[in-house]
C-alpha cells in the first residue's frame, strides 16, 4: 500500500499558510520551490497575511476592553515583520537596547508603545529607553528600580514603570520556557511588591503606572493565565488603596500553538485566552497590555532546506539537510517537535528516518525516528511552524551564515534579509 507523507494532512490543518497546489507546497500564492531556486536554501519563508490575521485575532478577541498588543520582538525580530505589525498599531515588548533600536528602525512612531522587560537591563539600555519615551519599564528587581530612578533623575525624564511580579503560578510547558514560579529568576515576589511600590512613591522620578506578569511560553491551557492575572488584579486593588495611579495591567505573552499534525483552531484558542484573562481581571478596567510573540509568527513561517545526503548507519537512516541547529535550534534545545513536509508532494512507503543538519553535534537534528516517504539528495523539505524562535535564535555556529528570509504577501514575495556571507561573519575579528 502506498502512503503519502503526512504532508497533505499537516498543511491542510487550516492553521498554516502552507498548502499544496498542483503537488507543490505554496506559501499563500507563491510556490516554495521557486523561492528556494531564487534565494537558495536554507531559507525562512513567512506569510504576511497569516501574521496580520493572527494579530487581528487578538484585536477581535479583546475588542470590549482597551488594550494594546505589544508584539514580543524576541520571537522574530525581523524589521520587515515588525513594520508590518507596527502599521496595524502594534506596540512592542523588548528585552534589550538592540531591540529598542529595531523598533526605532521599523517604526519610530511605535516607540511610545514599547514595554521594556528583562532581568538584566544595563544603564545604556535604560538611558536609551528613557530618551525614546517608551510606554513602560517592566522592572524585575528592587535594585533595577533604584537604577531606573537614578538614571531618570540624571536625564531629567520621569520613568513610568510596572513591577513584573512573579505570581508563583505553575504553567505546563518546557522547563526552559516556564517563568512564573518563585524558583525562576524572573519578576519580583508578588508578596513583596506592595512594599516596593510604597518605597518607589518617595522618588519623584518614578511613576508607578502598572503591574506586569509573564508566566512562560508555549502555554496551551489557559487556566494559569487566569490564575496569574487574578493575583495581579488583587495586587492592583491594594496599590490603588495606597494611592498609586495604576493604569496598565500587562498580562505578558505565552499563548501556545499546536506544533503537531492535528486540527488546531487558532481563533478559538485566542477567544479562550481572552475569556481566561477577562475572568482573572474581574471588574478591573485598566488598559490591558498583551505581549504575544509565538502565537503571531510561529505558524506563519517555515524553514525551507535542501537534502544534501541520505546515509545509513547501522539500522538508522539519516537525511542530512543543508539547514542545521544553528538555523533552527528549537528541536536541539527543547526537543521541540516540528512537522517536516516535502516541498514536492511525494507518495511511497513511509520509513523512519532522522532528519539532521550538517553541524558537528549529535544534538543537531530536526526530527528523530520520523516516518517520512523517501527523499533524495536535491529534494526540498519544509520545517513548519518555524516563524517564532527560529531566525531570532539562529547563530553562526560552525561559521555558518544565517539563512535568508523572504516575506510572501499574497502572490508577491520580497527578500527581507539576504543570506549572510563568510566575509561578513569574519569582519568583526581582529588578528593580533
Ligand atoms: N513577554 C515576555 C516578558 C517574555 O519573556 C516572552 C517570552 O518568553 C514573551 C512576552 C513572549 O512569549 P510568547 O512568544 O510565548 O508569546
Amino acid at each position: 500500500m502506498s502512503k503519502t507523507l503526512s504532508g497533505k494532512k499537516v498543511v491542510q490543518s487550516g492553521a498554516r499558510p502552507f498548502v499544496y497546489r498542483r503537488g507543490v507546497l505554496h506559501c499563500d500564492g507563491v510556490g516554495v520551490a521557486s523561492l528556494a531556486e531564487k534565494y537558495g536554501t536554507p531559507l525562512y519563508v513567512y506569510s504576511a497575511e497569516q501574521i496580520l490575521r493572527r494579530f487581528q485575532m487578538f484585536a477581535s478577541a479583546f475588542r470590549e476592553r482597551p488594550h494594546t498588543v505589544c508584539y514580543a520582538v524576541k520571537a522574530n525580530s525581523s524589521l520587515a515583520l515588525m513594520r508590518l505589525l507596527a502599521r496595524q498599531g502594534a506596540g512592542f515588548d523588548i528585552v534589550s537596547g538592540g531591540e529598542l533600536e529595531r523598533v526605532r528602525r521599523a517604526s519610530a512612531a511605535a516607540l511610545k508603545r514599547v514595554v521594556f522587560s528583562g532581568v538584566g537591563k544595563q544603564v545604556w539600555e535604560i538611558d536609551a529607553a528613557l530618551r525614546a519615551g517608551i510606554l513602560l519599564f517592566n522592572v524585575e528587581s528592587e535594585a533595577e528600580l533604584d537604577v531606573l530612578a537614578a538614571r531618570a533623575k540624571v536625564l531629567g525624564r520621569r520613568a513610568r514603570f510596572a513591577l513584573r511580579v512573579n505570581p508563583d503560578v505553575f504553567a505546563e510547558t518546557h522547563p526552559y520556557i516556564s517563568t512564573g514560579l518563585s524558583e525562576h529568576k524572573f519578576g519580583i515576589d508578588i508578596k513583596k511588591a506592595r512594599a516596593i511600590y510604597k518605597k518607589a512613591a518617595n522618588s519623584k522620578w518614578l511613576e508607578a503606572a502598572g503591574v506586569s506578569v509573564h508566566i512562560g511560553s508555549q502555554i496551551r491551557k489557559v487556566d494559569p493565565f487566569a490564575a496569574a492575572l487574578g493575583r495581579v488584579t488583587a495586587l492592583i486593588a491594594e496599590l490603588r488603596l495606597d494611592g498609586h495611579d495604576i493604569r496598565y495591567v500587562d498580562a505578558g505573552g505565552g499563548l501556545g500553538i499546536d506544533y503537531g499534525a492535528g486540527d488546531f483552531d487558532p481563533e478559538h484558542q485566542v477567544e479562550r485566552y481572552a475569556a481566561a484573562l477577562t475572568e482573572g481581571l474581574g471588574r478591573e478596567k485598566a488598559h490591558l497590555l498583551l505581549e504575544p510573540g509565538r502565537f503571531i509568527v510561529a505558524q506563519a513561517g517555515a524553514l525551507v532546506t535542501r537534502v544534501l545526503y541520505v546515509k545509513k548507519n547501522g539500522a538508522k537512516t539519516f537525511v542530512v539537510t543543508d539547514a542545521g541547529m544553528n538555523d533552527l535550534i528549537r528541536p536541539s534545545l527543547y526537543h521541540a517537535h516540528h512537522e517536516i513536509v516535502p516541498v514536492r508532494q511525494a507518495w511511497g512507503r513511509a520509513a523512519k528516518v532522522d532528519v539532521v543538519g550538517p553541524v558537528c553535534e549529535s544534538g543537531d537534528f530536526f526530527a528523530r525516528d520520523r516516518e517520512m516517504v523517501a527523499v533524495r539528495p536535491g529534494d526540498l523539505v519544509a520545517v513548519l511552524d518555524a516563524g517564532a524562535y527560529g531566525m531570532s535564535l539562529a547563530s553562526n555556529y560552525n561559521t555558518r551564515g544565517r539563512p535568508a528570509e523572504v516575506l510572501v504577501d499574497g502572490a508577491k514575495s520580497t527578500l527581507i534579509r539576504r543570506r549572510e556571507t563568510v566575509r561578513e561573519m569574519l569582519e568583526p575579528e581582529l588578528l593580533p
